[in-house]
């Protein structure tokens, strides 16, 4: 597959996780959860975890973001269920990594699934915190954090 036909696979999947987001709506037994603010864009959103023995038994979210933000949110709470909170807190740093760090990703986006077609939004600074907002949020949550999160 070339660089165009991955581009356009990823955009779709954006898209579809935008317009059709998966696990919205509060997690009526949450054991976890946060919110989080984006002034930049205007983003909100609020986390639902379910933990038990240390792994993600659910994920959720509430809010109103723009399309990268929610469809972070739907991947995020899909990727992460069933994980321990090992496993979490690596995926978390990764994914920050791969759309934070200045050099270019060398990381092996295969193994990031869905997660990897957020690579792209590193090329707008300003789309960045979209997609880190429900992450940052998702840390406080499984911090115990009480409050609003800024990406401020
Ligand atoms: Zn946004």
């Amino acid at each position: 597959m070339n660089d165009y036909d991955l581009s356009e696979l990823y955009q779709e999947l954006i898209l579809d996780h935008s317009k059709h987001p998966r696990n919205l709506g509060a997690l009526a037994d949450a054991s976890h959860q946060a919110e989080g603010f984006n002034a930049l864009c205007g983003d909100r959103v609020t986390v639902f975890l379910k933990l038990a023995s240390g792994r993600v038994e659910g994920a959720s979210f509430a809010g109103k973001g723009c399309a990268i933000c929610t469809a972070s949110a739907s991947m995020m709470t899909e990727e992460v269920k069933g994980q321990t909170l090992a496993e979490v807190e690596k995926l978390f740093t990764r994914f920050h990594d791969l759309l934070t760090s200045p050099a270019e990703p060398v990381e092996d986006l295969d193994t990031l699934g869905r997660l990897a077609s957020l690579a792209g939004v590193r090329r707008f600074p300003m789309r960045v915190k979209c997609a880190t907002l429900p992450w940052h949020t998702l840390k406080a949550a499984l911090d115990k954090k009480t409050g609003a999160v800024s990406t401020e």
